[in-house]
């Protein structure tokens, strides 16, 4: 990723950037692409409700510029999934082992 990218990203100013890009004909073209690649089924599930079906980034470093590649279709309910995963690795480990309390 480059830096200046690296920086911005995460950044309130990115997530507005990137909620423009999604409305962005280019993008538009871009999921359209992703979508017929994978016949609009889910890559997870299987879903082939196009209602349903969403396109996911794999991988963010090549944003606003990113190769089919880095692009997967997901129903919704996976992709919501995908994120939640996502999310909970970045979780930090704070606690260690609290001693559990004999009893009770
Ligand atoms: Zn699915
Ligand atoms: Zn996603």
């Amino acid at each position: 990723m480059v830096g200046k990218l690296k920086r911005l990203f995460m950044s309130k100013k990115f997530w507005k950037m990137y909620r423009t890009y999604l409305k962005s004909e280019a993008w538009q073209r871009k999921r359209r692409k992703v979508l017929i690649r994978d016949r609009y089924t889910c890559q997870k599930c299987g879903e082939k409700d196009r209602k349903l079906l969403q396109v996911h980034h794999k991988t963010y470093d090549r944003v606003f510029k990113e190769s089919l590649s880095d692009l997967i279709t997901l129903c919704k309910k996976c992709h919501k999934l995908e994120h939640n995963k996502r999310r909970r690795r970045r979780k930090k480990r704070k606690k260690k082992t609290t001693a559990t309390s004999s009893g009770g």
